[in-house]
């Protein structure tokens, strides 16, 4: 399938041929030449637009719902990888979300290990145009998962997360902690609202409030980082109350308690966790434990 060059502008927009290649359909050439072509006429394309929101009906009202959760003057799923923050996702290319979602899921995933024993794993965040518009296409061929329509998706804005770990089942003890903790970090289980429910899709609730490095009190290269102390002894370095920067690219030793106060001071969030917990977050944020190292300022990045 050809992708359109550009995506629709909204309602009215007079790109009708783009939208007929998008559909990609052979109903879409019967609906195409007049405004009727932003109307979704199969149940098909109506239910898919519940990823945006449960109430939208029609492709513009899906187009114009999206619009309350741009940001930054970026189109949908076409925004660059360097004003997002990397997080780990199995779908390839999808490990991205913005800045304040991707600090506030590495909050909770750290309450999630301590809860629920397990690390929280995010089966796609981000995801490009491009692939929306395949996720699209498949979904309108009948051989595809339920899609928004290209442009509408919550996860071309880097906010939605599609979680695993259990949390894409109804009734586990992951899932029901999410639905009841999940939103005190700003992430909503819009899913569970869907004309088909998704349980497994988080919808990050927070405004944005500009790049992160637009605060001159926090450092570019502090931005995205927490402070993860281990009460307990490593063995790959056995001294008690080790301590360690973690950030979603850099791993550093403190070497004084001097050090972990001053980026208290700037609000970057603190954990004490014992060795177990430790090795969970390490894990869930994929950085193997051979990249701890003694004697050596930054492990890893
Ligand atoms: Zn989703």
């Amino acid at each position: 399938m050809t992708m359109p060059e550009a995506q629709p502008d909204g309602p009215g927009d007079a790109g009708d041929l783009g939208r007929r290649r998008l559909l990609g359909y052979a109903a879409a050439t019967a609906v195409a030449g007049s405004a009727v072509a932003l109307r979704p006429s199969a149940a098909l394309a109506a239910t898919s637009l519940a990823e945006t929101s449960s109430d939208v009906q029609t492709v513009a009202d899906a187009l114009a719902a999206a619009q309350e959760s741009a940001w930054g003057g970026f189109s949908n799923g076409q925004i660059p990888s360097n004003v997002l923050t990397a997080v780990p996702s199995s779908v390839a290319g999808s490990g991205f979300l913005r800045d304040d979602a991707a600090r506030q899921f590495f909050s909770m995933s750290l309450a999630f290990v301590q809860a629920v024993g397990r690390t929280l794993t995010i089966t796609e965040g981000y995801r490009t145009y491009a692939r929306q518009v395949d996720y699209w296409n498949r979904y309108q061929a009948g051989t595809g998962n339920l899609a928004a329509y290209p442009g509408t998706s919550n996860h071309g804005w880097g906010i939605s997360c599609d979680f695993g770990a259990g949390v894409e089942t109804a009734g586990t003890a992951a899932k029901r902690w999410m639905d009841a903790n999940a939103p005190s970090y700003g992430w909503q289980p819009t899913g569970n609202g869907f004309s088909r429910p998704e349980p497994w899709h988080f919808d990050y609730s927070g405004s944005w409030t500009g790049p992160s490095s637009a605060n001159a009190t926090v450092k570019p290269e502090d931005v995205d980082t927490i402070i993860l102390r281990c009460t307990g002894p490593l063995s790959e370095y056995p001294v008690a109350g080790y301590t360690v920067l973690l950030g979603v690219r850099t791993l550093r030793h403190l070497s004084n308690v001097d050090m972990v106060n001053s980026m208290r001071v700037i609000g970057t969030p603190y954990y004490e966790l014992d060795w177990v917990g430790f090795y969970n977050v390490l894990s869930a944020l994929g950085i193997p434990r051979s990249a701890i190292r003694a004697e050596a300022d930054y492990f890893w990045g």
